[in-house]
């Protein structure tokens, strides 16, 4: 018996809970079918109907209200960040250690000149090889701003020969090898070339143990797995919100600060007006003094527009809440999996070796071996919106807010006719 058929994808969508979402999103027309077949969730979220409204409310109380919409308007953007407070949720953290603010690349910026300050003994950074370019980039011109070669002051982790994903006793290994050399522990939530999820728990662990600070990009696991940042004592973390959250091409970013740093005011940090106590922020006066928590590391003024839509696709997570997206993107990504594997037992054109292992979210990378180029044009001229990360790698990301297991199928049914 086969553990898929369109029967069983059927029974799987009728019997799905969030069901009704998928209708709450605008899903891109297609080609050859009336609505794509959309796996690229994890790239750049679909755009929740809802947002227009939302924005729509920012333009009104600028038209009618001018500056004054900083205190007048329906959600007075002198305080808009507070209506984020709920981001904290999605990544297992206290309202106080999250804000939404600026762009992921910019954060991770400010967030390392608070949390990288190397000194001669210790100023090492662990970060796995084939990191995000933008990681990769950050971290290189954070050593060399600092003074450092980055062959010196940077291990890049590798998989173990032959294998695609790393097991996290090398890790910890590594770790306790750089032991009082290591300043930071940086690496991603979930890896966005394999979809591997680290354990971050005791990644952060090993890294507190040699007295190293653990940070994670999170762009990847946001909105897509179940973080407890908090309680796994991660230091500080940051994410884009327009990958699973949905928020719009450029959206903001969230970032996550424990609150053992956040309520450090003499935590050094790059300060601007918007993190200024609150309460005298009008004032204009000199001598900084920090909000506490996360909020005291915002600089400017919120970017209210680009914020109405992350407002509008936060206010579903809200509802839906993780456990429910988590349990059913654990659903489609198995399905996929196994539609994958029957179809590939039923094509012998097809040579795919699944590289995501066990611990993941809602994507599923592949590597297509020769004829993969020629496999991903056949799927796009089919309407089926997946990535290409050369040299010869699919990601697909079914996700739970309005991916369908009927997608699945019908991304299996063209896999066999290749
Ligand atoms: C998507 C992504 C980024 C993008 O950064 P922006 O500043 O939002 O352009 C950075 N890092 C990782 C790991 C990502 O997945």
């Amino acid at each position: 018996m086969p553990a898929t058929s369109k029967q069983i994808a059927e029974d799987l969508d009728n019997n799905d809970p969030l069901r009704e979402y998928r209708s709450q999103f605008y899903i891109p027309s297609g080609k050859t079918r009336k609505e794509q077949l959309y796996f690229t969730g994890n790239s750049l979220g679909l755009q929740p109907k809802s947002v227009r409204t939302y924005i729509q409310q920012e333009l009104d109380d600028w038209k009618n209200f001018g500056v004054e919409g900083h205190f007048h308007g329906k959600n007075p953007w002198f305080s808009y960040h507070h209506f984020f407070e709920k981001e904290a949720n999605v990544v297992g953290a206290k309202k106080d250690e999250v804000v939404v603010m600026n762009n992921l690349t910019v954060n991770l910026h400010l967030l390392l000149v608070s949390f990288y300050r190397p000194s001669s003994k210790r100023y090492k950074i662990i970060m796995e090889a084939g990191a995000f370019p933008s990681d990769m980039y950050v971290i290189e011109s954070q050593v060399k701003h600092h003074g450092y070669e980055y062959d010196d002051a940077v291990i890049e982790l590798e998989p173990r020969k032959g294998e695609h994903h790393f097991r996290t006793e090398d890790i910890v290994k590594a770790i306790e090898e750089a032991g009082d050399e290591l300043a930071l522990l940086f690496f991603s939530g979930v890896q966005y070339y394999t979809g591997q999820y680290f354990d971050i728990k005791t990644l952060t662990k090993a890294a507190h143990q040699v007295g190293a600070i653990a940070g994670f990009d999170c762009a990847h696991a946001a909105g897509n797995v179940k973080l407890q940042l908090h309680d796994w004592q991660v230091d500080f973390a940051a994410w884009c919100t327009y990958k699973y959250m949905n928020s719009g091409p450029g959206g903001v970013s969230g970032v996550f600060i424990h609150e053992k740093h956040g309520n450090n005011p003499d935590l050094p940090r790059f300060a601007g007006w918007w993190g200024h106590k609150e309460s005298e922020r009008f004032q204009m006066k000199r001598g900084y003094i920090p909000e506490p928590g996360a909020a005291g590391w915002q600089l400017s003024n919120a970017p209210v527009i680009t914020m109405a839509a992350h407002k509008a696709s936060l206010d579903m997570f809200d509802e839906v809440g993780m456990d429910a997206l988590v349990i059913k993107g654990q659903k489609l990504n198995r399905f996929l999996e196994e539609v994958i594997i029957e179809a590939q037992a039923a094509n012998q054109k097809l040579a795919l070796e699944i590289i995501t292992p066990e611990d993941r979210g809602c994507q599923l990378s592949m590597l297509t071996n020769e004829n993969g180029k020629s496999l991903f044009d056949y799927l796009t001229a089919n309407d089926v919106i997946a990535d290409w990360r050369e040299p010869n790698v699919i990601r697909l990301a079914p996700v739970p807010f309005y991916n369908s297991f009927m997608d699945i199928w019908e991304f299996g049914e063209l896999l066999k006719k290749f």
